[in-house]
């Protein structure tokens, strides 16, 4: 490869280049055994002291007490769509959402498969028809619900909660899409879950972050064991085969988190990043992002371009210059790109350059 590619998927995305060369280097000869970490046995004394570091380093990367479980379980972010309501919900109950966007729209909408849903729609506009997010003041609040769930940045509109979300019921908060990208209190959360395929790894797993007082308060008298988050507990994430491989990646990308100097350092960067970007679509109106300010996302940075005519052209030019991935959501069209923790300023660089020849070329 000549030239460098930068990829701006939403997800899967991009992982850090280095994080790639070490599982390229040691694919086939993991820690000198002669075969790959994908061949070993989860129980084998290897793999659980590459568990275990994983973990830890996720906990020291986050600050989690022990008051919290770490789970690293199967499937998506979506699979927690179901998974908690399950253990937490009844016909006779009531959970918040707070919807802002598709993804905790989704999340409600198959909650209230389980139980009572109370959906609060917290999508505004300001006076200058940017999309915002209401105040929580001016919520409208389910009374004794058990659960409030809520997604800090929306994935696909490019909208993030500038304050965390309060509430007297336990918190839980799906953070596929930013996860690891901000410093966190976690004790403000009750159960905090993330696919992996965004800020932590290849897809196929997800991390749960659970506050063991919460099982007090699940019923898991008719939900399947590997769904039951205590016993994954206790078994550390091994109740069945893990996807090992995933974890393993993870725990690369976990150690490449800390040789970057940790989550403070890379909320610096990440807000670096995104406002170079956003500075380049505000210039003036050829480039527009629909979103206010205050609740501008860091990680997903949805654009469209004055002319929609223009949407195919800028992104065969864009591939051409090795700028991938920057496609928007097929529900809002248009263009995205993603800044996740492994994008460079490089890359950031790289594209808005792109995007200004561009637009002096077709403005
Ligand atoms: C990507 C995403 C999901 C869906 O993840 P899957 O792993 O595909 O189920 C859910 N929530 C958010 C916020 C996301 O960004």
């Amino acid at each position: 490869m000549t030239e460098t590619t930068f990829n701006f998927c939403a997800g899967p995305a991009a992982l850090p280049v280095e994080v790639m060369k070490k599982a390229h280097a040691e694919f086939l000869d993991w820690q000198g055994l002669g075969i790959s970490v994908m061949e070993i046995s989860h129980r084998s004394a290897e793999y659980q002291v590459l568990a275990t570091q994983a973990e830890s380093d996720l906990r020291e990367l986050l600050n989690i007490s022990d008051e919290y479980a770490v789970l690293f379980l199967h499937g998506g972010a979506s699979h927690q769509f179901s998974n908690i309501p399950m253990t937490l919900l009844q016909k006779s109950t009531t959970a918040e959402y707070v919807c802002n966007g598709m993804w905790s729209s989704k999340a409600a909408k198959e909650a209230a498969r389980f139980g009572g849903v109370k959906s609060i729609d917290v999508l505004s506009k300001d006076t200058d028809g940017l999309q915002m997010l209401l105040p929580q003041s001016d919520w409208q609040r389910a009374e004794n619900a058990v659960y409030t769930h809520y997604t800090p940045n929306e994935t696909i509109e490019g909208l993030r909660f500038a304050q965390p979300v309060e509430s007297e019921a336990p918190i839980i908060a799906d953070m596929s899409s930013c996860i690891l990208s901000e410093v966190i209190g976690i004790d403000g959360f009750d159960m905090i879950y993330a696919g992996a395929q965004k800020n932590i790894g290849p897809a196929g797993m997800t991390i749960v972050i659970i506050k063991k007082a919460l099982f007090d308060k699940m019923d898991f008298s008719s939900v399947p064991n590997i769904y039951n988050y205590q016993v994954q507990t206790k078994n550390g994430s091994m109740l069945n085969t893990p996807p090992t491989y995933t974890w393993y990646l993870a725990s690369l990308v976990f150690q490449w988190l800390k040789s970057q100097g940790g989550v403070a350092e890379i909320e610096k960067q990440a807000i670096l990043k995104a406002e170079k970007l956003y500075a380049c679509i505000d210039e003036d109106d050829f480039y527009a992002n629909p979103v206010a300010v205050a609740n501008r996302s860091r990680m997903n940075i949805p654009f469209i371009l004055k002319d929609p005519k223009l949407d195919e052209l800028f992104l065969t030019e864009a591939k051409k210059s090795r700028l991938m991935g920057l496609k928007g959501h097929r529900s809002v069209g248009g263009m995205r790109a993603s800044l996740y923790n492994s994008m460079t300023i490089e890359g950031v660089n790289a594209l808005t350059d792109f995007m200004l020849s561009f637009k002096k070329q077709f403005g």
